[in-house]
């Protein structure tokens, strides 16, 4: 059984941005890949799969545990997120009293190369294994070795299995460069549906194009637990998907996740053009992640015809010094540059801001409250720095979380960020804008009401 356990929504697949989807300011859940990829990348002629995500189908617990007693599971694989971790926990607390011989696999990047003292101290013995990263590749492998040749186990890297009841962690050194090798996310299992992009109320499926990040933002984990060296799938590989997607699966909308999409041109010219001369162009649309020195005007013109229709953008701050100090490597005037530039192609933009360092003072984070009121972006996010276990913040950690998981919120910025997150929102002219949007359709208007009220809802609390 591979699943997201019932509860609050987290973006369990996401090792990068973890967040709690209902918290978000305007974030939807994305599908679960993570989940997908494991079942395709297992020999169906040796097992049999039920995939659930619970959450997004609002199940409750009680039918959670109706289908662990109807489809009795060998084992399980449970997608974990720092936030969800002790909820997690709690529940295959439960699950090892109901079937005690049930295996069970966490996989979550809280474990990527942990130190066994960490993971001996966190109640984990309800688990047998733990995955730490690429699950794609590891799971399959491990669940193989679990049941046909466990002798291999203890070799296989990015792991966590006990000996003599303590945590052994076999650490992950070498990232698989061969994406293009995996089987795509076993769709047919996935219930498509849940995964709606909120600005056409359709089907979006994630399809990866790459993994891995050259770069060094001090908070970040996709360097730590993805490789600093970017492994990119075909493009060739990535169209087959797409049309995969929209021919069997009638999905048209997607999002391309890669740390940033536009790192290597030549893959953004080469896939765009695919899709501009093959049969699906004007058909599909989609979104995907950026920085703003990677993005020139002949790229995002290419984007926009392929079908580009929203850019998240990792701007952080308002702030240079705050942007060098972070190791962000851009600056305010190149989130400046970029922003005017894709809105010039009218490609809708998600702006996500951080807030919290350790160094930032008043003028700090007014610089940057003032550059979320310039910029005037389509949506925003504004996360509080949370030391993940594995980036170097973490290591020197001074910032306003005290540990990855149970994280210390801070009331002061918490406030400072609703009130920001309120009073953009609430302006008359973003209102207006929303209203005036061309392509507004009646459920579109739907999707901005329900989701603006959430944003109060949260901001009120
Ligand atoms: S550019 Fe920075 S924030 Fe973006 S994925 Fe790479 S390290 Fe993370």
């Amino acid at each position: 059984m591979l699943i997201y356990p019932p509860g609050e929504l987290y973006q369990r697949g996401e090792d990068r941005c973890q967040i709690n989807v209902e918290a978000s300011s305007s974030n939807a859940m994305r599908s679960c890949n993570d989940l997908g990829y494991v079942a395709s990348n297992l020999d169906f002629n040796k097992f049999k799969v039920l995939l659930k995500d619970y959450a997004s189908e609002k199940e409750s617990f009680a039918c959670f545990i109706s289908d662990i007693k109807s489809f009795d599971p060998d084992l399980i694989f449970i997608s974990t997120s720092n936030g969800s971790l002790y909820y997690d926990i709690n529940i295959i607390n439960i699950l090892k009293v109901i079937k005690n011989d049930i295996i069970i696999i966490l996989k979550g990047a809280l474990f990527f190369n942990a130190q066994e003292n960490f993971l001996n101290s966190l109640n984990l013995d309800s688990a047998d294994y733990l995955i730490m990263a690429e699950p794609e590749f590891i799971a399959p492998e491990l669940i193989n070795a679990i049941f046909f040749d466990k002798d291999k186990i203890p070799s296989i890297q990015g792991i966590c299995h006990k000996k003599d009841n303590l945590w052994q962690v076999n650490n992950l050194t070498e990232f698989n460069e061969n994406l293009d090798s995996l089987k795509f996310p076993e769709r047919s299992l996935m219930n498509n549906k849940l995964y709606l992009n909120p600005l056409t109320n359709k089907p979006m499926a994630t399809i990866v194009t790459a993994k891995g990040c050259p770069y060094d933002c001090i908070y970040c984990l996709s360097p730590v637990i993805g490789g600093k060296k970017i492994r990119k799938r075909t493009p060739d590989s990535v169209f087959d998907e797409i049309w995969e997607c929209f021919h069997l699966y009638n999905i048209s909308d997607f999002f391309f996740k890669s740390d940033t999409f536009t790192a290597d041109k030549n893959f953004v010219k080469e896939l765009c053009e695919k899709i501009i001369n093959s049969t699906l162009n004007g058909k599909i649309n989609w979104v995907a992640n950026s920085r703003a020195d990677t993005i020139d005007e002949d790229t995002i013109q290419l984007m926009k015809k392929a079908g580009c229709s929203l850019i998240a953008l990792g701007i952080e701050s308002g702030n240079d010094e705050s942007l060098q100090l972070m190791h962000k490597n851009t600056t305010v005037e190149q989130n400046i540059n970029a922003v005017n530039l894709i809105k010039k192609y009218d490609i809708k933009i998600f702006g996500f801001y951080m807030i919290g360092f350790d160094w930032e003072t008043e003028k700090h984070l007014e610089d940057t409250k003032k550059l979320i009121f310039d910029l005037d972006t389509d949506f925003i996010e504004i996360s509080i720095v949370t030391p993940f276990q594995g980036t170097s913040i973490y290591k020197d950690s001074k910032v306003v979380g005290k540990d990855a998981f149970g994280c210390t919120v801070n009331n002061k910025l918490n406030n400072y960020r609703k009130k920001i997150l309120l009073e953009y929102h609430l302006r008359p002219s973003y209102i207006l804008k929303k209203l005036k949007d061309k392509n507004l359709k009646p459920q579109i208007l739907v999707n901005y009401i329900k989701y603006g009220l959430r944003l109060i809802k949260n901001c009120l609390k």
